[in-house]
């Protein structure tokens, strides 16, 4: 996977943190009061019954005032400036490509009551 990625750009919507012996998986929180969708300007960012925040890239006008606002540092950008961030999958069947990927199943995929 590595050999066949390398030098081919490479727009992810989870990045990996790294400090020091920690590295995490940063993806969006599908927050319950999203601050990314209180501030689009568009309504390209909205939230479904299921609660899943999704982009409608067809709204939106490139602002990145979403990236700006999401505290966690969730919403990137490719060269185009189109704003990316986990969807988790909906449009592939709602199983996301990076748990299944995972070759140490180091993600897991949950409901977690708060
Ligand atoms: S992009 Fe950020 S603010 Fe928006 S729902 Fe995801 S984690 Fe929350
Ligand atoms: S970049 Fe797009 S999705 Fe983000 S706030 Fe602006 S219009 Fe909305």
């Amino acid at each position: 996977m590595v050999k066949a990625l390398k030098g081919k750009p490479i727009t992810p919507r989870v990045h990996i943190e790294e400090g020091g012996k920690i590295h995490y998986a940063v993806s969006c929180r599908h927050c319950e009061d999203p601050l990314c969708i209180k501030g689009c300007i568009s309504g390209a960012l909205t939230k479904s019954e299921d609660g899943i925040v999704t982009i409608d890239h067809n709204k939106c006008v490139g602002c990145l005032s979403c990236m700006l606002l999401c505290p966690y540092g969730c919403i990137t950008t490719d060269e185009n400036s189109t704003v990316l961030k986990c969807e988790l999958c909906i449009q592939n069947g709602g199983i996301p490509a990076c748990v299944e990927g995972c070759p140490n199943r180091a993600i897991v995929f949950e409901e977690v009551q708060a």
